[in-house]
């Protein structure tokens, strides 16, 4: 029988901030169907040394030492990189805790276009189409990433939203916006410009190159043991031990 989970994956300062979010949990699983389970994780999750098989606190004690091990990168590209590829770590502990082996992502047409620009900067050109594509089957793991709302906006989304009087309920999310001197709010200041002047098909047309971009390689030998996104003839790639230099706390590697 196929069971359904959602997570709630935060970002947030400390427990307590992470804690505040169970009421407002507790409401909004009033208006799903009582099977539905609901999880609510941090990204610190990624760092767990537990193994994650055992541990049901889904990261929520481990808050202080991963905002001590992010915030100690100098380079904020490599900084929004790191946090990416944690979060990503995080959803992959969780599978392997919770026997979860397809995991459905909320990122939409949107995120990608400017997740696509980032990482082509990034020097991973040959490699994103996973990482944008609606199966993510990048790994020799069982385990499944599903984009379902790849090719849908966010202005669509919330238009749906709108005309279907879906309830919403508010989680006090904080938004942060990208940091300046970053690769990332580059591109995003580069999309928004081109919209600005009313190219809006930017990001399907950056989506439908992404697609068809694949790498010819599908050794898992030689993916990289940090990203799990690019090929590569050592341990980590090239973008990663740039990480690792800028993150001395942490030993990619060995952490893999
Ligand atoms: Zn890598």
């Amino acid at each position: 029988m196929t069971r359904f989970t959602i997570v709630l994956l935060l970002n947030s300062e400390t427990r307590q901030e992470a804690e505040d979010f169970r009421p407002k949990i507790a409401e909004f699983q009033q208006i799903l169907p009582e099977n539905i389970e609901f999880i609510l994780a941090h990204r610190a999750f990624s760092i767990d040394s537990s193994n994650s098989t055992s541990s049901n606190d889904f990261g929520l004690s481990n808050i202080e030492k991963y905002h001590e091990i992010v915030n100690s990168m100098k380079n904020t590209t490599y900084r929004l990189e790191f946090e990416r590829i944690l979060k990503e770590k995080c959803l992959r502990n969780l599978a392997k805790s919770t026997g979860i082996y397809k995991i459905m992502l909320a990122d939409d047409a949107d995120d990608l276009g400017r997740l696509t620009l980032a990482q082509l900067c990034l020097g991973r050109g040959g490699s994103l189409s996973s990482l944008v594509s609606v199966f993510d089957k990048r790994t020799s793991s069982s385990l499944i990433f599903i984009r379902p709302l790849r090719e849908i906006s966010k202005k669509e989304i919330s238009l749906v939203n709108q005309l279907q009087e879906y309830k919403s309920i508010d989680f006090p999310a904080n938004f942060s916006k990208i940091p300046n001197s970053s690769i990332q709010k580059l591109t995003d200041d580069f999309v928004n410009i081109l919209e600005g002047e009313k190219f809006y098909s930017t990001i399907n047309t950056v989506l439908s190159t992404a697609g068809k971009i694949h790498n010819l390689s599908e050794n898992f030998k030689n993916i990289c043991k940090f990203c799990e996104i690019e090929n590569c003839s050592d341990c980590l790639c090239e973008t990663c031990q740039q990480i690792q230099i800028d993150c001395s706390l942490l030993n990619l590697v060995q952490f893999s």
